[in-house]
């Protein structure tokens, strides 16, 4: 086994070279510029290339990723990101974005144990169990995906729950809050629309978007019983 990674360290000079040719100046340019608009928590996933996936270039998008996109209230590595993104960057957009088939939902849902990771996941099994009966109509692979969903409904709300966004809209500041899946299968994002500007906005927009993921899986159950 190779102990000095040579080929991506490799592939990296090559990278640089390229892309300065392509755009010379571009890495001058990057050096001044970290004014990104968006903040995009997402899973840890390697599928799941955040900047890729919107087509942005470093700079634009500041991102922070954990297993299953959770944001909990007491995870102070998110929090911070959170923090200096909203407070410091003054981004205009947090995105919490789950995707299908996530290997972490995956295990949630089915009581998969994997180790230390369960305990990060509780938070998932705790979305599963507030939707179980729901869950539990749904036909057996519909369940990750639907999670999935479920999922990033919760974590949306969690982000709009945090001090740090509650006191930027108290303090007048512009952000809202998003909640999007992507599409392994397809390379497509999806807005779930739990889409709150302000506090007020936050158990409308949630209800809101509950009834629509639930009302379209119910839709996929109906036309797969006919
Ligand atoms: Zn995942």
């Amino acid at each position: 086994m190779t102990t000095e990674l040579k080929e991506l360290l490799d592939s990296n000079k090559q990278w640089a070279a390229d892309t300065e040719t392509r755009e010379p100046g571009f890495f001058s340019r990057l050096l001044k510029q970290q004014t990104p608009q968006y903040l995009w928590i997402g899973c840890a996933d390697s599928r799941v290339p955040a900047n890729e996936l919107v087509n942005l270039l470093p700079g634009e998008l500041f991102v922070h990723r954990n297993v299953a996109n959770v944001v909990v209230h007491s995870d102070l590595n998110c929090l911070s990101v959170m923090q200096f993104a909203v407070d410091a960057l003054k981004v205009k957009h947090v995105i919490v974005v789950g995707h299908s088939g996530c290997g972490g939902v995956k295990a949630a849902l089915n009581d998969t144990r994997t180790g230390l990771a369960d305990n990060w996941l509780r938070h998932v099994q705790d979305v599963r169990n507030h939707h179980q009966e729901w869950l539990d109509g749904l036909a057996p692979a519909q369940r990750v995906d639907a999670l999935c969903e479920l999922n990033v409904l919760e974590q949306a709300r969690n982000a709009c729950q945090t001090t740090v966004v509650q006191d930027a809209w108290a303090r007048g500041q512009e952000i809202v809050v998003h909640g999007w899946v992507y599409g392994l299968h397809n390379g497509l994002l999806e807005d779930l629309r739990i889409t709150a500007a302000s506090a007020e906005q936050v158990g409308p927009a949630f209800a809101r978007a509950l009834s629509a993921v639930k009302l379209r899986y119910d839709g996929q159950r109906l036309q797969s019983a006919d």
